[in-house]
């Protein structure tokens, strides 16, 4: 799992990848026995206070807690196995 610090944000964003896991499943469908705790496109994001949270590269990236994935979300079909 890579951690991207606020300087990172926006890396991945964009306009055209899925917005939420709802999403995720209706084009990818699912990967099951597997959480998105798991996968490797799974990142953790920091800031200045010590907040974390986890946002998917394969999704839209906002700032918003729409975006957040939990690790306990079960995995979609592009889960990838993290090392
Ligand atoms: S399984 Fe991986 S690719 Fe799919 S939504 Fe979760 S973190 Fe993203």
């Amino acid at each position: 799992m890579r951690q991207l610090t606020m300087s990172g944000f926006g890396v991945f964003a964009s306009s055209k990848k899925p917005a939420n896991n709802a999403q995720m499943y209706l084009t990818y469908g699912r990967t099951p026995g597997r959480t998105c705790g798991e996968c490797a496109y799974l990142c953790r994001r920091v800031n200045a206070r010590g907040g974390t949270w986890y946002k998917c590269e394969l999704m839209k990236i906002t700032r918003g807690a729409a975006t957040d994935i939990r690790r306990k979300y079960a995995a979609c079909g592009k889960f990838r196995e993290a090392k």
